[in-house]
């Protein structure tokens, strides 16, 4: 394995990608059976870090995990960071084309830099370079719900579609969009919020510095807030009303972008269930009314948990069809 290698580090990112091409031309052109390579996933959230490798079929290798609580440096972090990926990297030896990286935002320089909202240690924190330099590989990072929404379109329940956004409702709501078959990026990487769509023009504050975002209205942190209680306990009442939110949402974000196609997956929609999709589904076909959009559906996302690192995988699998 190349992680750990001595030699790695002081070749230069020219030098280190054009050898990394040539590595993945000889493997794709000199494999009979799996002509795709592996790539390591790696997921980056704010309560751990996993990583494990995935090949061509979407097949995922042991998944390697570490709790970030505890740590006290941004460099202790990032050593677990590293730690968790090598371990990954070390099963079997195996050729690794690059890194897919799914992290927790926001970005400050698009694919580089995060500023984590739930890991304040990491403010401004170069993720690429960290593990680029650390496994002496190749690196792609990208929002952990923009990757999910890759995954979804790879193996999930997006296979097959162009234009279509996914959701991740959960301890807050994030997103990702595909457009004419593309992951939008954006200015400095954070397409895709869509947790701070305003839903209710006067409602609760939101951690963002607005109010009413669907985010402050309907995520998991948003609704112990309003009840006092674990989410898991709402009445139906409450589970019909976070799906209504997130519907009229995604009606604005659906005739923007002309995306009909929406999949949501975390905890608190997941575990809401049909009170939850029910009521989305009833309010975007009430509020998306132009022709191209009034057929829009929203539905479960298609990967449960292993979503993240295979949204990780196809990102580095995207990156590669493209280079
Ligand atoms: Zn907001």
């Amino acid at each position: 394995m190349r992680a750990g290698s001595s030699g790695t580090n002081v070749v230069g990112d020219e030098d280190r990608k054009a050898c990394r091409t040539a590595a993945w031309a000889l493997h794709l052109w000199g494999s009979g059976v799996n002509s795709r390579p592996y790539v390591v996933a790696i997921d980056v959230g704010a309560t751990k870090f996993e990583a494990a490798l995935v090949d061509g079929d979407g097949t995922l290798g042991e998944r390697h995990r570490v709790e970030t609580a505890g740590a006290t440096t941004a460099t202790g972090l990032a050593d677990r960071l590293v730690d968790v990926a090598r371990s990954a990297c070390a099963d079997g030896g195996r050729d690794i084309a690059m890194a897919g990286v799914g992290s927790a935002g926001p970005f400050r320089v698009a694919g580089r830099t995060i500023a984590p909202v739930n890991l304040p240690l990491w403010d401004g924190f170069d993720i690429h370079n960290c593990l680029a330099e650390g496994l002496g590989l190749d690196v792609v990072v990208a929002g952990d719900a923009q990757a999910l929404a890759l995954g979804e379109g790879w193996l999930g329940a997006a296979r097959g579609h162009e234009n279509y956004l996914a959701m991740v409702v959960s301890t807050g709501i994030g997103g990702g969009l595909v457009v004419d078959g593309r992951l939008l990026r954006g200015a400095l990487g954070n397409a895709g919020h869509l947790g701070h769509v305003v839903v209710e023009p006067d409602g609760r504050p939101c951690g963002c510095g607005g109010r009413g975002c669907v985010e402050a209205e309907a995520s998991g942190t948003a609704l112990r807030a309003i009840t006092g209680a674990d989410p898991r306990s709402a009445s139906v009442r409450l589970r019909r009303r976070t799906g209504t939110l997130v519907g009229r949402a995604v009606a604005s974000v659906v005739a923007t972008l002309d995306v009909p196609l929406a999949l949501v997956a975390g905890g608190v929609a997941l575990g809401f269930g049909e009170d939850f999709f029910d009521a989305a589904q009833l309010e975007l076909s009430a509020r998306a009314r132009l022709s191209f959009a009034r057929d829009a559906r929203i539905i479960p996302a298609g990967l449960g948990d292993s979503g993240p690192l295979l949204g990780a995988a196809a990102l580095a699998y995207n990156t590669m069809k493209e280079t």
